[in-house]
């Protein structure tokens, strides 16, 4: 081993987080072995080992069973927490972290008491298994929808928060307690998926420390360790969490291009007990999600354009890679968000309009 130790770090999940984190990982000398959770020759963790996870859920699977039993994983009891919808919010009530108001679909709920409590437009939310949008279901009240049969006990309704803009914080915490913070991201979600996002926003600065205390607050409740990211509303000039994932995230993936230390990294160092230093960002930072989308070597032909494709099969909707940006000036940036629109596709523009808006306007 020419390493620090001779710990492996075993990630739950074999998708591109956990690609990420072994690129990540690999300058620093620490050895990461993402195991897909269906792989058939099965992990075998030494003791001291350590386990981490890139999704918050998983089936009980031969590979899942020995990963999650290890001694040495870490915050291995806030997975079930954040899991289920249900328990996270309730856990966020308890901290009085504010979050839009919600309730549990139990077996009585009815539409009408929903709208009642909750107001025109609500939205449900399965407490399992929702990402990128899918597991919602809106009642609209106007529409007389119904709630679907099967939804009771395993949903949890949403009040519809008319928000200003999504933004969210990565935020890290040390095996000692310390806390870490990148910027404050904003971000662009269609059709309920991440398709882009911008940090840093000077404008946004002035919410920092309130969305740093929160983070900090729930971090500290549980003792975390590791990268946690904070979704967020923001309505006027209140913050409101959307949701917590207890893992590397999406709307972090600009800090590959603009930080001396990605998210990634901060969650190996982490994990590991190797020192922690605050990232030092730099530039304004830019990321464009690749969603059902051909791999296209063009793009590797934009000045600055830092792609990562995660060797997935495309099919519609789906992350397939994205790109990232660090830019100075304005000119560099619109010279490159003019060479990006005409290399992707038509359903792009908007977001290519937001960005010219965010980071120009
Ligand atoms: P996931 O990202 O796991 O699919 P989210 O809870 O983050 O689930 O919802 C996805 C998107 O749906 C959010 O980013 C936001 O755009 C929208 N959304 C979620 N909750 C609400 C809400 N209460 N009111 C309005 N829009 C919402
Ligand atoms: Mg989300």
């Amino acid at each position: 081993m020419s390493g620090y130790f001779d710990q492996t770090v075993w990630v739950l999940g074999a998708g591109q987080l956990g690609a990420m984190l072994s690129h990540a990982a690999y300058p620093l000398g620490v050895n990461v072995n993402p195991v897909d959770i269906d792989a058939q020759t099965l992990p075998q963790p030494g003791k001291n080992d350590i386990v981490t996870a890139e999704r918050e859920q998983w089936p009980e699977t031969p590979v899942t069973n020995i990963l999650a039993a290890h001694q040495n994983f870490a915050n291995k009891n806030f997975f079930a927490t954040i899991a289920d919808r249900f328990q996270q919010k309730s856990l966020l009530d308890k901290l009085s972290l504010a979050t839009a108001p919600w309730q549990l679909v139990c077996d009585e709920t009815n539409e009408s008491q929903l709208h009642q409590k909750l107001g025109e437009r609500v939205l449900l939310k399965r407490r399992m298994g929702g990402y990128d949008g899918r597991g919602q279901h809106w009642l609209k009240q106007a529409e007389n929808s119904q709630i679907p049969n099967d939804w009771h006990n395993n949903a949890i309704a949403e009040k519809a928060i008319a928000f200003d803009e999504e933004i969210s914080l990565i935020g890290v915490r040390d095996k000692n307690g310390q806390c870490y913070f990148y910027p404050l991201t904003l971000n662009l979600h269609q059709n309920g998926i991440l398709t882009a996002s911008v940090s840093p926003l000077e404008r946004l600065n002035k919410y920092q420390p309130v969305a740093e205390k929160m983070l900090t607050t729930l971090m500290d409740a549980v003792e975390y360790v590791g990268v946690m990211a904070m979704e967020c509303f923001r309505v006027g000039d209140d913050i409101l969490i959307n949701e917590i994932a207890p893992r590397v995230h999406n709307s972090g993936h600009w800090t590959q291009a603009g930080s001396n230390i990605s998210q990634f990294e901060s969650h190996i160092r982490c994990v590991t007990g190797l020192p922690m230093i605050q990232p030092s960002v730099r530039n304004k930072n830019f990321m464009i999600n690749l969603i059902g989308c051909d791999l296209d070597a063009r793009w590797l032909a934009v000045e600055g354009s830092e792609l990562f494709w995660y060797q997935k099969e495309v099919r519609p909707g789906r992350k397939v890679g994205h790109i990232n940006f660090s830019k100075t000036g304005e000119k560099n940036i619109r010279t490159a968000l003019e060479q990006m629109e005409p290399l992707l596709p038509e359903r792009y523009q908007e977001t290519i309009a937001w960005l010219t808006k965010e980071l120009l306007g």
